[in-house]
């Protein structure tokens, strides 16, 4: 099932099952418990982030040939990092270029998200896929100013500015993804492809990061793990490629769909 969340005409917000002729039916229920789909049509006037998170969870370096582009150690185990709530955008909602404390240096990293169904702790490989709704399309947008030199050695700084994390546009059940660790995932910058690899070359695939991330720690219904990023982000480019004030921005992920946002600078 794809499963929007939403805004409807009198401002309500909704969840709903997207159907393949692109009208959504409501759903009723707890998406983290039982929740059924109803014969309602739903009225969607705009889509929001398909969750919102209760924490986010991230992963850097996590492919083998990002790793080498940033010309890190394969890591011994994954490099965690987190986001904050407020980082989440809507899809087709600005990323907005940081002005206040300002960034010069923001790139774009498509990312798989996995959504968290049911608390995890102590979850082992084999069962790790049971505790995951689904998943959807992330963008950890990073100024990489901040990540690497504001920030005291921490990366979240330059991670977690408002709009660092647009989310989207549809979260897909995990049935309907047996193997996350198979899905072409891809970045368009305005209209040039910039990243175009799949999740099979990730160093510790989907089971494999529950499993360490739910060691002795609980991993809440609506935690959102962002997988880590192929090859090709701006930085590493040369010349660098950084998001710029009127760009547009489109990640892309096979059986997910496309989560598209223009860039902006934040107003002053
Ligand atoms: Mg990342």
């Amino acid at each position: 099932m794809k499963i929007i969340r939403y805004i409807d005409s009198q401002g309500h917000i909704g969840y709903a099952s997207q159907q393949s002729d692109g009208t959504a039916l409501e759903i009723e229920g707890n998406l983290f418990g039982d929740f059924q789909v109803t014969d309602r049509r739903a009225d969607v006037s705009k889509l929001l982030a398909p969750i919102q998170p209760v924490a986010i969870v991230c992963i850097g370096l996590n492919y083998r040939f990002h790793a080498e582009e940033t010309k890190a150690a394969i890591p011994q185990h994954p490099v965690v990092f987190m986001k904050l709530p407020n980082a989440i955008q809507h899809p087709g909602e600005p990323i907005l270029l940081p002005t206040h404390l300002k960034s010069d240096k923001v790139d774009y990293e498509c990312e798989l998200a996995v959504v968290i169904g049911k608390a995890a702790k102590n979850v082992s490989r084999e069962n790790a896929i049971a505790h995951v709704l689904g998943y959807t399309c992330a963008n950890d947008v990073s100024a990489r100013d901040w990540q690497k030199s504001g920030g005291g050695g921490q990366w979240c700084r330059g991670k977690t500015f408002d709009t660092f994390c647009p989310l989207g546009p549809v979260l897909v059940t995990a049935d309907e993804i047996p193997n996350p660790n198979n899905l072409r995932l891809k970045t368009i910058l305005n209209s040039q492809t910039m990243q175009d690899w799949n999740t099979n070359d990730m160093i510790f695939d989907v089971p494999a990061l529950i499993e360490f991330l739910s060691g002795s720690t609980t991993l809440m219904p609506g935690t959102v793990i962002l997988t880590g990023t192929p090859h090709g982000v701006g930085m590493a480019r040369n010349p660098p490629v950084w998001l710029r004030d009127g760009d547009t921005v489109t990640i892309e992920i096979e059986q997910i769909g496309r989560l598209t946002n223009p860039v902006k600078d934040e107003p002053s």
